[in-house]
């Protein structure tokens, strides 16, 4: 029986809060505190009402303000923070768990508001000051990163001696009714989408052009659908922490619609985060469009078809070759009926509660700044599938990765 501090009240934050509701026997008290109190109150009302849950409060937070984050965990005294507001809070949150000596678990590595770069250079540098306080930081535990990472982290635990090729693939192939949309934040999704490519190879880096490689690939239940090249955060850590991989790529699948909608915005200069002079006014053109798309923790009204994400992995076993692909598919509209929010929602937030759950039981411990492939994925991986998110495996198939 734990107090959980959850902040964020987007789409996520919406399912985290579900799921921490859900199971009362963990998650005793909870508050969930954002920018926008009403977002948090509007949030409290269904899942009371759904889940009947007797102590969840919300409160009004500025997660970029150390002192008032300080206030709220001191006044609530939480075993934790679950982060689910957007990546630029990583710091401050963490610097605030460290002065009142709480956990932390989020679902995104930092990333600089004035430059879209991100990497765990900077939240792993908190590791030394984690370990000595005896706090606990989990980094990357939505899906992906997150259930990639754990899929991983399964695969070297039971099937292999020595992975060497890992790809990550995810599609998405649901359909909104929305001409645009994302599914996720929409300032964080552009930026990362729009980076160029990069994948792990021998020792290095190589970088590609935006959506510069491309190839058909199967997802069950879906059949093919184009997939691109792309960096994303997991490849970082696992090639770190599975040190025998010799490549590592990530791919996802977009629409040509999607596309195209992405080279017009950035070709008219929407995508641009230096701040430009409106009317007297400084406006991030990034920013002022957020506000204008469709709210992706909206979208899940009208959204069919679904998701389907997991890892496709070759290497040894007993000194014999051996392949093996683990994966999860999930349905907007089952997502949508028990939360009202869309699926990339729902698999990001099932399993940042999930691993909150891990931690309060006990069953991640550890002292200092951790990615989640470095615990033991038995345990999450258990419950995942009763959760919510079902998983499978296959060993020993044609992958057509080549
Ligand atoms: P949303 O934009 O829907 O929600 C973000 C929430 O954070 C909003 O409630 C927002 O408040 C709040 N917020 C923003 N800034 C602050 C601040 N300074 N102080 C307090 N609250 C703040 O995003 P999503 O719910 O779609 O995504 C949430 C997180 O999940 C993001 O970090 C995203 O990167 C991550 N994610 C991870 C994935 C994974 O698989 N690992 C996949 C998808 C998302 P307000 O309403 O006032 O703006």
């Amino acid at each position: 029986m734990s107090k959980i501090l959850i902040i964020g009240a987007g789409g996520v934050g919406k399912v985290v809060a579900y799921k921490c509701a859900q199971h009362p026997e963990i998650f005793s008290d909870i508050l969930l505190a954002s920018r926008t109190k009403s977002k948090c109150d509007a949030i409290a009302e269904v899942v009371r009402r759904d889940t009947g849950h007797a102590n969840f409060h919300t409160a009004r937070v500025d997660a970029d303000n150390v002192p008032e984050l300080v206030a709220l965990i001191r006044d609530f005294q939480p075993a934790m923070v679950l982060h689910v507001a957007l990546p630029y809070q990583d710091l401050t949150i963490m610097d605030a768990c460290l002065e009142t000596g709480v956990h932390y678990l989020d679902t995104a590595n930092y990333e600089p508001k004035d430059e879209a770069k991100f990497e765990y250079s900077w939240q792993w540098a908190y590791h030394d000051r984690y370990r000595d306080a005896g706090l606990l930081a989990v980094l990357g535990c939505g899906f992906d990163p997150g259930v990639t990472s754990i899929f991983t982290a399964r695969a070297a635990k039971h099937y292999f001696d020595e992975m060497h090729e890992l790809d990550i693939i995810d599609a998405n192939a649901g359909s909104h009714g929305k001409a645009f949309a994302t599914n996720f934040n929409p300032e964080i999704n552009i930026r990362e989408i729009t980076q160029k490519g990069r994948y792990y190879q021998d020792g290095k880096w190589i970088e590609t052009e935006p959506h510069e490689i491309a190839k058909m690939i199967n997802y069950p239940d879906i059949g093919p659908r184009k997939s691109y090249l792309i960096f994303h955060e997991e490849l970082e850590s696992l090639v770190k922490h599975f040190p025998t991989l010799r490549r590592a790529r990530f791919w996802m699948t977009f629409g040509d619609e999607y596309l195209t909608h992405l080279r017009v915005i950035q070709n008219i200069g929407m995508a641009r985060i230096d701040p430009v002079m409106y009317k007297g006014v400084e406006i991030i053109p990034l920013e002022f469009l957020k506000a204008v798309l469709p709210d992706p923790g909206e979208l899940g009204e009208n959204y069919t078809g679904q998701t389907s994400i997991g890892c496709r992995i070759k290497g040894l076993k007993d000194g014999k070759e051996r392949t093996y692909y683990i994966w999860n598919n999930c349905s907007h509209a089952a997502a949508y009926k028990e939360t009202g929010t869309q699926g990339v929602s729902y698999t990001t937030g099932v399993p940042a509660a999930l691993g909150a759950a891990m931690m309060l039981g006990g069953h991640w411990t550890g002292k200092g700044v951790f990615n989640v492939e470095q615990f033991n994925p038995d345990p999450f991986l258990d419950r995942l599938g009763p959760w919510g998110l079902p998983w499978h495996e296959q060993a020993d198939i044609d992958l057509e990765m080549d």
